[in-house]
């Protein structure tokens, strides 16, 4: 999968920050401009289509919810926000917002170019006979066509509500997805706020698919903020 390398935009005011992330980026190669303000930033969105954008939360002109609130109106370029580790309820409204991934500063650069390479395979339009194939990770097997969950040679009998969790993780391979994104996906709008739903069952699932429930290697916590399938070993 070796196209042209993708343009990735920065929008962050820090400048040692943007050094530290353009050094990263051009070291594999990948296309980057800068914007240090919302206003820059998203005019760069409209006219350059970078194929991913970081975003920094905390902007001299505005506030970057607001950025990822307005972009949402008019482009689906995914978003990775940048941000501090104090800044946790901002990371929560940014996923909710439509924030692909987040990143928490300080951050080393091989987590920072996982991510990015998760997102652009997140991006990448798939073919019909991709869409609903079979999903494999490791020895974790999952036919979408006949509802069958597998490990290695063992057949994983889920209820159905544990499929639909399982399921909705999986086709978010790789990005951390909010308590209240995945309690509306699985449960439905009335139940975003019922957390302790969501505690029980991802419990339930892990001893079903997890060879150590209590160090997961597939359905890992992001604490504070969800949960996040991880589909490659090598990722994080
Ligand atoms: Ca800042």
């Amino acid at each position: 999968m070796k196209e042209s390398p993708a343009t990735i935009l920065l929008i962050e005011d820090e400048k040692q920050m943007r050094r530290f992330l353009r050094v990263t980026l051009e070291s594999e190669r990948y296309g980057v401009l800068e914007a240090e303000t919302a206003a820059d930033g998203l005019a760069q969105i409209a006219t350059r289509n970078p194929a991913v954008v970081l975003l920094d939360l905390g902007l001299p002109d505005r506030d970057g919810l607001e950025v990822i609130n307005d972009l949402r109106e008019w482009s689906a370029v995914p978003v990775i926000v940048i941000s501090a580790r104090e800044q946790e309820g901002d990371k929560i409204r940014a996923l909710d917002s439509g924030a692909d991934d987040y990143l928490t500063k300080p951050f080393g650069s091989g987590e920072l170019l996982a991510r990015i390479r998760a997102t652009l395979r997140r991006a990448m339009p798939k073919t019909p006979d991709q869409r609903d194939a079979v999903f494999v990770a490791d020895e974790l097997r999952i036919d979408f066509s006949k509802r069958q969950v597998s490990c290695g040679s063992r057949e994983i009998h889920l209820t159905p509500i544990e499929y639909r969790l399982l399921t909705v993780l999986v086709r978010n391979a790789g990005r951390v997805m909010t308590h209240r994104q995945i309690l509306k996906e699985v449960w439905g709008p009335a139940y975003v706020e019922q957390t302790h739903y969501l505690r029980v069952f991802m419990n339930q699932l892990r001893k079903k698919i997890e060879a150590d429930s209590a160090r997961p290697r597939f359905l890992l916590n992001e604490p504070g903020i969800g949960y996040r399938f991880k589909p490659d070993t090598e990722e994080r």
